[in-house]
C-alpha cells in the first residue's frame, strides 16, 4: 500500500515494525559497504593474462621502437589504434597517456586554467574575473570536485533519461560567456546510468556558445559496459562537433580503469588536431613520456578491440546477477510504497535510488549507523549539495553476492524508516 494512502495509525504501526527490524539489524554489527564502484575480485582474476604476456621482445612496436625507453608522448601506435577502434575515433586524434582519466580531465581543465585553449584568442580561464561550468546532476562528483577546487563556479543542470536539460544548456550558453564548458558523462551515466539521445547530443554539438573556447569535457567511462550483451548506441560527439564546424569543443575521455584494473589500466583522451598539439605543448612541461609498457601490455592483451567487447561481455555476466539483486530487493520493499523510484540501467557500475525527498541524508545515516556505508547522501550534486535531498548511489558490483544481498535488505528498511519519520512527523 501507498504511504500516501495509510491513515496516521497505519503509518504508525509500520514505523514500529520496521524500527523493530532496525534494532535486529542493529544487534548484528554489520560492516558492509554499498559506495565503491570498483570491479570485485571475480573480475580481475578474470583477467590474468595481463600481468604474464608482455616479455623482452614484446617491449618493442610494430615500427621497432623501444617502449622500455622514453619517447611517443601521445602514445603507441598500436595502443591509439586499439583506443581509435574501440571508441569509433581516428587513432590520429587518440592520446593514450597514464593510467588515469581523471588525472587527465584534472590537467585538462588545470591547462585551460592556466593556458587558456587552443581556440584563437583563448586566454586563460583562470585570468577571468569568473569562469562557470555546467554540471549535469546527479553526476560524478569527482567532476564536481576538480572544478570546485578550481573556484570554477558550478551551474547546476538536471538530469532525465535522455540527458541534461537541453533548453536549459542552449539558453545559458548562448548569453552567457562565462560559462566555458560542461561535464558530461554521456553512457551509463554515474549514477543514473542514463544514456544522452541522439537529439541531445546533436544539440551539444551544434549549439550556439558566447564562448568562443567553449569545452564538453565528454568522460565516457562506461563506453563499453554494457550489462546485457547488446551495446547500446550512442551518438559520435566527435564527428558530430566536426560536422557543425565545432571540431575543437570536444575533449573526450576515456579509460580500461573498469575494463582491466582500476588505477593500473590505461586512460585515454581524443581531440582535434588543434587540440592535441596545443596539449603536447604544454604537456612536454610537465613530462617526458607516459608509460608505454603498460599500453602495451593492454596491446598485446586484446590484440583487438572486437576482444575488448569480448572481456566485457564475460565481465557483465558476473554483474548482472548484482544488479539484478539490486532491482529485485528494490521492487519487493520499495515497489508498492509510492515514494521511491529508482534507475534501471542497462550498463556501467550503478544504480540511482530516488527517496523520499528530504530523506536521502537521514537514509545514508541509518544505513551508516546500521553498518552499511554508501555513497554521502549530496556527493553526486554540485557542491554536495541535493537540493531535493533525494538522490543515493547504488555500487553493487564489488561486495560479495551474499553482502549486496544484506547491505539492500537493510538499505530499503532505513529508506522507510526515514520516509516514515518524515510522514508522522508531518
Ligand atoms: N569517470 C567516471 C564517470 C567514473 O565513474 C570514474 C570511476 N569511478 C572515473 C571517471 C575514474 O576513472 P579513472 O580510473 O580512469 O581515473
Amino acid at each position: 500500500m501507498h504511504y500516501s494512502e495509510m491513515s496516521k495509525q497505519q503509518l504508525l504501526a509500520e514505523y514500529q515494525s520496521l524500527e523493530k527490524n532496525y534494532q535486529d539489524i542493529l544487534s548484528q554489527g554489520l560492516s558492509l559497504d554499498l559506495s565503491r564502484g570498483k570491479p570485485g575480485a571475480e573480475q580481475l582474476n578474470m583477467i590474468d593474462g595481463l600481468l604474464t604476456c608482455l616479455d623482452r621482445e614484446a617491449c618493442f612496436s610494430d615500427s621497432g621502437f623501444d617502449c622500455r625507453n622514453y619517447g611517443m608522448m601521445e602514445g603507441v601506435p598500436e595502443a591509439r589504434k586499439l583506443f581509435g577502434d574501440l571508441l569509433g575515433i581516428p587513432a590520429e586524434n587518440i592520446f593514450v597517456a597514464g593510467n588515469s582519466s581523471l588525472t587527465l580531465m584534472y590537467d585538462t581543465m588545470a591547462r585551460c586554467m592556466l593556458y587558456g585553449t587552443a581556440t584563437e584568442g583563448s586566454k586563460p580561464w583562470c585570468r577571468m574575473e569568473k569562469v562557470k561550468f555546467l554540471c549535469p546532476a546527479p553526476g560524478y562528483d569527482r567532476h564536481f570536485l576538480i572544478s570546485e577546487s578550481m573556484g570554477i563556479e558550478m551551474i547546476t543542470v538536471p538530469m532525465s533519461e535522455t540527458g541534461p536539460d537541453m533548453d536549459m544548456i542552449e539558453e545559458l550558453v548562448a548569453n552567457d560567456a562565462s560559462i566555458k564548458g560542461i561535464w558530461c558523462n554521456p553512457k551509463y551515466s554515474n549514477p543514473d546510468g542514463y544514456i544522452y539521445s541522439d537529439e541531445t547530443v546533436e544539440r551539444l554539438a551544434s549549439m550556439k556558445t558566447a564562448a568562443p573556447d567553449f569545452r564538453i569535457f565528454w568522460d565516457n567511462a562506461y563506453v563499453v559496459h554494457a550489462l546485457y550483451g547488446q551495446h547500446d548506441d550512442l551518438a559520435d560527439i566527435f564527428a558530430l562537433c566536426e560536422k557543425h564546424g565545432n571540431p575543437d569543443r570536444v575533449f573526450y575521455f576515456a579509460s580500461t580503469s573498469k575494463i582491466t584494473y582500476p588505477g593500473a589500466g590505461v586512460a585515454v583522451m581524443a581531440m582535434s588536431k588543434a587540440n592535441l598539439d596545443h596539449a603536447k605543448s604544454i604537456l612536454t612541461v610537465q613530462t617526458i613520456s607516459y608509460d608505454k609498457l603498460n599500453q602495451l601490455r593492454h596491446v598485446r592483451y586484446f590484440g583487438t578491440a572486437q576482444n575488448v567487447e569480448t572481456i566485457m561481455q564475460k565481465q557483465a555476466a558476473i554483474l548482472r546477477p548484482r544488479f539484478a539483486v539490486v532491482q529485485e530487493t528494490l521492487e519487493r520493499d520499495l515497489g508498492d510504497k509510492g515514494f521511491a523510484r529508482w534507475t534501471n540501467p542497462k550498463g556501467g557500475y550503478f544504480v540511482s535510488l530516488y527517496v523520499m525527498p528530504g530523506t536521502a541524508k537521514r537514509t545514508y545515516a541509518l544505513a551508516k549507523d546500521a553498518g552499511v556505508v554508501l555513497t554521502k547522501a549530496g556527493a553526486t550534486y554540485p557542491y554536495g549539495i541535493d537540493p531535493e535531498d533525494s538522490n543515493l548511489r547504488i555500487a553493487p558490483t564489488y561486495p560479495s553476492m551474499q553482502d549486496l544481498t544484506a547491505a539492500m535488505n537493510v538499505l530499503t528498511v532505513c529508506a522507510r524508516l526515514a520516509a516514515l519519520e518524515k510522514l508522522l512527523a508531518e
